[in-house]
């Protein structure tokens, strides 16, 4: 059984809908805002945040609801999906267990997932492949027996669920649906969400993180896994994603710093950089037509922002 905190922690009030007013959005002839879901968490800086508390709450209280112990998820060495996934684990009295890409590394990402209690394992490329595409060793059965497997980056039809909720708030925050509802993405589940709950009353863009065309075939299926009405009115854009996951330029950097004086709202470089880079890059080409509402959503990922400084020996 949950207890009141617990249940609070999963019921979290909406993230604030913030517009923003700069020289190049009003060249543009449209209104931007921005659904501070970097806001969204139950207290300020922990790691279960973002598009990872929304993603996670439906299959916290599944798991909860199933008498499961122990969540089990896969990862990289920086990724805010283990973090996350610590986090709510520490919250809700869940053993969690985060399966690691390749060799140890320093990573606060991990140092903080392990603070808050999560049992890593690495293991080599080939076998984090093997793992995430077939069965838990047996051993892992006996040693887990009363856990919930997540995927990698925490994307399945309970977080789609999660994720389409935005949908709702933004409509109601605004009054209307906005012309478009703009995302980063990484697997794709977040936006997915997004198509899900807004049923095409918005048209949804995603700025891919990371290199690859499976983002198109990834969404569709999530979408079909979900059994969802609408499977149209949604857009992936290739062009901002710097070279691939984690790959960056300086004009990226400078970027993120321009917003963060002028909006005082942080970004970071692997995914809300890029996606708010692309936008003010788009806005600039005319991609929007004068009068637009346009709301992009800040999936938090702050806590990566440390790790990134120090692989990368930068200051965003
Ligand atoms: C994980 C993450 C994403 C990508 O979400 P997907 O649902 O995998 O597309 C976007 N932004 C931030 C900050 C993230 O941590």
């Amino acid at each position: 059984m949950l207890n009141d905190l617990q249940r609070e922690t999963l019921t979290l009030p909406p993230s604030p809908l913030q517009e923003i007013f700069d020289e190049r959005v009003t060249e543009a002839g449209l209104r931007l805002l921005v659904k501070r879901d970097d806001l969204l968490a139950p207290a300020p800086g922990d790691p279960w945040c973002g598009n990872k508390w929304r993603k996670l709450k439906y299959n916290l209280l599944h798991a909860q609801e199933q008498g499961f112990d122990t969540l089990i998820s896969f990862g990289g060495a920086h990724s805010n999906h283990l973090a996350a996934l610590a986090g709510a684990g520490r919250w809700l009295g869940f053993r969690t267990v985060g399966i690691v890409r390749g060799e140890p590394i320093a990573s606060p990402t991990l140092e903080r997932a392990e603070a808050d209690g999560m049992e890593l394992h690495f293991v080599s490329r080939r076998e984090f492949s093997r793992l995430l595409s077939e069965e838990l060793p047996r051993a892992w059965e006996v040693k887990y027996p009363r856990h919930y497997l997540l995927p990698m980056g925490g994307s399945n039809s309970l977080a789609l669920s999660g994720c389409a909720e935005l949908a709702g708030e933004i409509i109601n925050q605004l009054g209307d649906a906005p012309t478009t509802v703009a995302v980063s993405c990484g697997t794709g589940g977040t936006l997915a969400g997004l198509v899900l709950g807004l049923r095409g009353r918005s048209r949804v863009l995603g700025v891919a993180a990371l290199k690859g065309d499976f983002l198109d075939r990834e969404v569709q299926h999530l979408l079909q896994a979900a059994e969802a009405e609408e499977h149209e009115g949604w857009e992936i854009i290739n062009d901002y994603h710097f070279g691939g996951f984690a790959k960056y330029s300086p004009e990226l950097l400078d970027f993120i710093r321009w917003f963060q004086d002028r909006h005082a709202i942080q970004l970071e470089p692997l995914y809300t950089g890029k996606l708010f880079f692309g936008l003010y890059d788009l806005m600039a080409k005319g991609y929007f037509a004068p009068g637009h509402t346009v709301v992009a959503v800040h999936t938090g990922g702050l806590q990566g922002l440390a790790g990134f400084e120090t692989r990368f020996q930068v200051k965003v």
